[in-house]
């Protein structure tokens, strides 16, 4: 079992982030041979952004990863734009994906709109190169947060459409979607998710945020109309605080219900301030201890690389033969 993920570099990883996508990746480690991680460089282009501090976003991601319990012994980890193999994928499968499909996704409506000088084709293309990331590694298995199960959809399709039209080369991923906190929400916006290039900063909570800000942010959440702390289709707000909840604790949502029976909001939202500070607080320190040495997470970032490649490879390799690019293969160097 192949497990693949990507996840893009920005030093402000928010608790969506954490809880649909990370924590997914360090359980992950110990499922599959290998789960492979990989921090999308090339991803992170395709809206407006600083070129001098990419490099610096890629570290700090690197170092999130690791702190929240990533380990480079037990999975590969490493940066999309060192594997060449990934692009060049991208564009091959570009053969068998349809624009109308592009169009179509809910991440390019919303993106697109957002973008004031330009909206590239990256971004238009983004879910080929995704597609490309997992397909170049044959991964069955792919952790994400719920904003991702259509883009996932698509590359199931791609693969299948590449198989139909070239012959059996690629494998169609799962994707593995937390059942507790698969879509946070934004504390100020409930009605939308907690984002890196769409919330509200106060409705944001970040992993490396100081335990005054995260209590702070809880203390003046968002919540419904009513007083009990209970979920409901109607209650964003609450559901989500006690979605977040019940994952610190590692219980069911059910069981924080119970435990906040005849409860004020109020003393509800403190709660889970304080219960969410401390539990990330040593993901805090770690990051403090493992980002100073750039060179070691340099070092980290090129073994992984390697190991990537080394597998990449032989799916790009298969790819081109079925689609007749390139030379023929010799015989002399078919694998007997
Ligand atoms: P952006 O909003 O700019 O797309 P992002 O916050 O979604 O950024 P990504 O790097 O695109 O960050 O996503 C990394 C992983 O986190 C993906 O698997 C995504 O599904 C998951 N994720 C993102 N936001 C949430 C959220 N609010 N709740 C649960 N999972 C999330
Ligand atoms: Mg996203």
């Amino acid at each position: 079992m192949i497990i693949f993920s990507g996840i893009q570099p920005t030093g402000r990883k928010h608790l969506g982030n954490h809880i649909g996508a990370i924590l997914q990746y360090v359980e992950g480690q110990d499922r599959a041979e290998p789960s492979i991680y990989c921090i999308v460089d090339l991803h992170a282009i395709t809206v407006e952004y600083e070129p001098s501090a990419l490099r610096e976003r890629v570290y700090d991601t690197a170092a999130i990863l690791m702190a929240a319990g990533l380990d480079p012994e037990r999975c590969i980890l490493f940066r999309q734009g060192d594997v060449h193999e990934q692009t060049e994928l991208c564009w091959l499968l570009t053969s068998v994906t349809a624009i109308g499909e592009l169009n179509r996704m809910h991440q390019f409506r919303d993106k697109s709109v957002s973008q004031r000088q330009l909206v590239s084709s990256g971004l238009l293309l983004y879910p080929v190169l995704q597609a490309a990331d997992v397909l170049a590694y044959r991964g069955n298995e792919v952790p994400v947060g719920e904003d991702q199960r259509e883009h996932v959809e698509l590359m199931r399709d791609i693969a299948r459409r590449f198989n139909e039209r070239f012959g059996e080369t690629l494998v169609a991923p799962e994707h593995r979607i937390p059942t507790v906190g698969a879509r946070v929400r934004d504390l100020q916006e409930p009605g939308r998710k907690m984002s890196t290039t769409g919330g509200s900063e106060q409705g944001t909570v970040y992993v490396l945020d100081e335990p005054d800000a995260i209590r702070k942010k809880f203390k003046r959440a968002v919540t419904d109309s009513g007083a009990e702390v209970l979920r409901g289709p109607d209650k964003a707000g609450i559901t989500n605080m006690i979605d977040i909840l019940a994952v610190v604790r590692g219980v069911a949502p059910e069981v924080v219900e119970r435990d906040f029976e005849g409860k004020r909001y109020g003393d509800f939202k403190s709660a889970v301030g304080d219960e969410l500070a401390a539990w990330l607080a040593p993901v805090r320190e770690r990051y403090a201890e493992l980002r100073g040495d750039e060179d070691a997470l340099e070092d980290i970032l090129e073994a992984g690389a390697e190991k990537a490649r080394a597998i990449a490879s032989v799916t790009v390799a298969d790819v081109r033969a079925a689609m007749g690019v390139g030379p023929a293969r010799r015989a002399s160097l078919r694998p007997a």
